[in-house]
């Protein structure tokens, strides 16, 4: 080998050896927005005729698109305690949504879980937080007690959008009730706006979690859409209340734009859990289930993220990765050292993105929801969700006893029970799903909290 050429090589070795260790010359900005119970076949860029997201779809065209992406579990605030601590959360007994009377919040209790949030405050990031929080209402488990430089939004599972007067008094400022006119969706984008315009000449980190398109059905005034073109009424209202996220999205990209913070900024955009199909009339096809079941359509969930100086453009990414990723690759790309004190089940997508790696993140993904189970491992998945020979039981004793058996590379919707035919692999998957269960604890909340969490809805 000629000398020059030698130390070319040897430049290229070095170059890669620093960009392992930090992604990009300084801090990036991070945003990670959550949308709420939205359908997977409801994006454009997911085929979706009748609805029409191009803000959205442009964060997977300039950046990579998931293709086998899911949530830890199938409903609300379970998943977001996952995405913010990148660990099971039944690891730490947040298995359901909390109750309404319930001020328990098992990440800032007991087990002081390392969050995000207060992750990246401690290297210097500025950190806010617009939308849906819950993961407790009282005061010690709002957000600006847990990490977050600035709050605004609501503690609980939902809230109205609008009534045309004044109906969203739940909506704090930091710990502060405030009274909000606008259509919530817009206002968490002025909210969001206001943040970037605050704190823009620092690293931030901005969670914007949008309530949209949880219900209730409530069509914004202002983003209401041809009557003509959907003709189911309720769709139509979701319609609107998705065009509505998908512009707040947009202006929060145009504003990124207008500041010229585009290129170092991480996006992340991401569903909590599957769309809840017979409450707000989305749609998860081609998937079985909704949210609230371990089937595909409750765990499945559009995955994309843009990161314009760092990650390749128009990228589809197939192998399974899960929202618990989205914390450890947040630590990574800030290129500071962390030291935590439980190992995340996330890992850092980053080197998979790039290329450097091209083995599968995961050897396999588990859920645990009450009775219902689920484990993926490769294109199998074993699993236990409600269906005609299976009563739905939240809270149920958790076995995989009885699981059925899919491909989903040949049955993507879930149809064809395997186990008669592959008994082996029910075996090694039952195996490996019981083993990962004995490392959870019970979950937090008991039978008969859930009992009056259904009262209370
Ligand atoms: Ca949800």
């Amino acid at each position: 080998m000629m000398p020059q050429t030698f130390s070319r090589c040897l430049l290229t070795l070095l170059l890669v050896a620093y960009c392992n260790l930090s992604y990009a010359a300084s801090k990036p900005n991070i945003i990670i927005i959550v949308a709420d119970d939205l359908g997977y076949a409801d994006l454009g860029i997911h085929g979706c005729k009748d609805i029409h997201t191009p803000h959205i779809d442009s964060i997977a065209k300039n950046g990579i698109r998931c293709t086998n992406a899911y949530a830890s579990s199938p409903t609300c605030s379970p998943s977001r305690a996952g995405l913010l601590t990148g660990r099971y959360q039944q690891r730490f007994g947040h298995e359901f949504n909390p109750v309404a009377a319930e001020n328990n919040s098992p990440i800032f209790g007991a087990s002081r879980e390392a969050t995000l949030p207060q992750l990246l405050k401690n290297v210097g990031y500025k950190t806010g937080m617009v939308g849906k929080w819950h993961l407790g209402t009282s005061e010690k488990y709002n957000p600006i007690n847990q990490g977050f430089d600035e709050y605004f939004g609501f503690l609980g599972n939902a809230n109205t959008y609008t009534d045309g007067k004044n109906i969203n008094s739940k909506i704090v400022r930091g710990t502060k009730l405030v009274e909000e006119q606008d259509y919530l969706t817009d206002a968490f984008a002025r909210e969001a706006l206001a943040f970037v315009d605050k704190q823009k000449k620092d690293p931030f980190f901005l969670y914007l979690a949008f309530n949209a398109v949880h219900a209730p059905l409530q069509a914004s005034p202002k983003h209401d859409i041809d009557v003509d073109r959907i003709p189911n009424p309720n769709r139509r209202t979701y319609a609107s209340m998705l065009f509505s996220m998908d512009d707040a999205i947009g202006k929060l990209l145009a504003k990124l734009e207008k500041e010229q913070l585009t290129e170092k900024t991480l996006i992340f955009f991401i569903s909590d859990n599957g769309g809840a199909e017979t409450i707000n009339f989305s749609d998860n096809a081609p998937f079985k289930g909704t949210a609230s079941t371990t089937w595909e359509g409750g765990l499945r969930v559009p995955f994309f993220l843009q990161w314009k100086s760092v990650l390749p453009k128009g990228k589809i990414y197939d192998h399974p990765v899960i929202q618990l990723d989205i914390m450890p690759t947040v630590l990574a790309a800030t290129g500071e050292k962390f030291s935590l004190k439980n190992k995340p089940d996330g890992v850092n997508l980053l080197p998979y993105f790039n290329g450097e790696n091209k083995a599968p993140p995961h050897d396999a993904l588990y859920w645990r929801f009450g009775a219902q189970i689920a484990i993926r491992m490769g294109d199998w998945k074993l699993t236990k969700a409600p269906d005609k020979d299976f009563k739905f039981n939240r809270a149920g004793i958790a076995s995989a006893d009885g699981s059925h058996l899919y491909n989903l590379k040949e049955d993507i919707g879930e149809k064809n029970n395997l186990s008669d035919s592959y008994p082996e692999k029910v075996k090694a998957l039952k195996e490996a799903w019981n083993l990962w269960n004995k490392e959870l604890i019970k979950p937090a909340w008991s039978e008969q909290n859930l009992k009056e969490e259904k009262k209370s809805n």
